[in-house]
């Protein structure tokens, strides 16, 4: 084998500028001086900035401002839209906003002292990387410690004929002009935010699920409940369904999908954009893993333990990559958490993130919020006559001026184990339950029972005081 030349030499190389990897990187660097380098492929900030949590929520902000301009009305306003949403424009704007924060993120490194290297990474032994550089030269970089916190990409759609057609939820921030009918495929928080999106929006949505609801790794009450208001809110459900072969109309350049329900076989047509969002697949193929001795499981992840230590001792992972629990601030709390115990001393050795009640949010229509075990999982855990639930369902008071069919629901539950009633879950369902959650999230972390909830006064008139009185 020829020799391999060594250009750059690093202590902490980091693989992946998303939120894990920089969060790591870059505490190493700025609290113990460690001399840290980044190699980032694509565009800094990974997926949550340029294709994920923060494109989404600008949108989703933009169709709760539809909503609300729907809601003005019944309060009394004359608001009166005199021309479609101008989606071109507010895209361009979410565009310009996304590229000011990769800037940031690349002075972010600078202010820092990580170095920062823009090209594709390649394992080629457990202490030293290929990187492919944007003019196609390559370097070789020689590491004592590696990270890799590559995230993952959107899973390729099943092969039936014509799958190609549509995009994924990368394409979904690419749409130029606001459509007039889409179709999405899949029941899992990205498709259930971007149907209603949308939907709110004022496009023709289908959404195609497996089953009879969507969001099923939630509590029962958020899958029947949000599913329910999906349909009650326009979006056109096809349950049970599986999409069979996508043809492209050469007039139009729209779509028709052909697919099978319980009914038999159906299609669709007209449609502008077809998007699978049927999952993420970690970007561990061809990137030297295996050849470094780092070992992944039956779906590409990466193992590691609970440190983040994958099989080979100098090098660890982290984020989407290693498939726990994919979130932003998990990649970053697990990033941070282990620049203190590699470089940190003795005092951080045992520091690691602990994977238990992490809050998450779905950004639906309304927004979800959730943190703990579902009843069924409480009840799998620790026995049914060990878990004891609350729970309540009521009209916010939002929609005290609005005729009975646009009033949306709001459902809260608490599932308490034990004589003490430990909160071990809390799920919650209606308008601001995304901001309300966190709070609420300190409290089941510290373990928090019903009746440290019932101890704490309540704020009136919010939506949020129907946990602290939940009978
Ligand atoms: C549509 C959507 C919406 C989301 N919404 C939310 C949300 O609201 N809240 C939330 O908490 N999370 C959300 N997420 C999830 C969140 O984006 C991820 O959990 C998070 O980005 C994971 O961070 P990471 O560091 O593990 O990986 P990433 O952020 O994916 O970063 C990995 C980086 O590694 C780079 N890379 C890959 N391979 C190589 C290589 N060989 N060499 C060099 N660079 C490489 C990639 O280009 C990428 O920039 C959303 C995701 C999507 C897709």
């Amino acid at each position: 084998m020829a020799p391999v030349s060594i250009s750059k030499e690093t202590d902490y190389l980091v693989i992946g500028g998303g939120s894990g990897g920089l969060a790591s990187a870059r505490m190493a660097s700025s609290k113990f001086g460690t001399k840290a380098m980044i190699v980032e492929g694509a565009r800094l900030g990974g997926t949550c900035v340029n294709v994920g949590c923060v494109p989404k929520k600008i949108t989703f902000n933009a169709a709760a401002i539809a909503e609300t301009l729907h809601d003005a009305k019944p309060y009394g306003f004359s608001v009166q839209e005199t021309a479609p949403f101008d989606w071109a424009t507010f895209k361009q704007k979410r565009d310009a906003y996304v590229k000011r924060l990769n800037g940031i993120y690349e002075r972010n490194l600078e202010k820092d002292q990580v170095e920062y290297v823009h090209g594709w990474a390649r394992l080629l032994s457990r202490h030293e990387v290929e990187v492919t550089l944007d003019d196609g030269s390559k370097q070789v970089v020689r590491a004592k410690k590696i990270l890799v916190a590559v995230g993952g990409n959107p899973t390729v759609p099943p092969q039936i004929p014509g799958a190609e057609l549509g995009t994924n939820s990368d394409g979904f921030f690419d749409i130029a002009t606001l459509p007039k009918k889409v179709a999405l495929v899949g029941a899992g928080y990205i498709a259930v935010e971007f149907a209603g999106m949308f939907n709110a929006l004022g496009v023709e949505t289908h959404l195609f699920i497996r089953h009879d609801t969507f969001l099923r790794h939630f509590d029962p009450m958020v899958q029947e409940t949000v599913t329910a208001e999906y349909e009650r809110l326009g979006v056109h459900l096809h349950k049970q369904s599986s999409p069979s072969r996508v043809e492209k109309d050469d007039g139009s350049g729209r779509l028709r999908m052909h697919y099978k329900d319980k009914d038999g076989e159906a299609v669709l047509s007209d449609i502008d954009h077809l998007i699978w969002a049927i999952g993420r697949t970690p970007a561990t193929k061809d990137i030297g893993l295996e050849a470094a001795g780092v070992e992944l499981d039956d779906k590409g992840y990466i193992k590691v333990d609970k440190y983040q230590n994958t099989a080979v001792d100098n090098i660890f992972a982290l984020g989407d990559v290693t498939g726990q629990v994919e979130l932003t601030p998990v990649a970053i709390a697990a990033g941070r958490r282990l620049a203190h115990r590699l470089f940190g001393g003795p005092e951080f050795s045992a520091l690691h993130l602990d994977y238990a009640n992490i809050p998450s949010v779905v950004f639906a229509h309304p927004e979800v919020g959730s943190i703990g075990l579902t009843e069924p999982q409480a009840v799998e855990k620790y026995g049914r006559d060990q878990v004891k639930v609350y729970s309540t369902s009521f009209t916010a008071m939002y929609y005290a001026m609005m005729e009975a069919d646009h009033k949306g629901p709001t459902k809260y539950k608490l599932v308490c184990v034990g004589p003490e009633e430990k909160v071990v879950g809390l799920h919650i369902l209606g308008l601001g339950s995304g901001e309300m959650l966190q709070g609420f999230g300190v409290a089941v972390k510290m373990g928090a029972t019903k009746k440290d909830f019932d101890n704490v006064v309540a704020i009136h008139p919010t939506s949020a005081e129907e946990l602290v009185t939940l009978k």
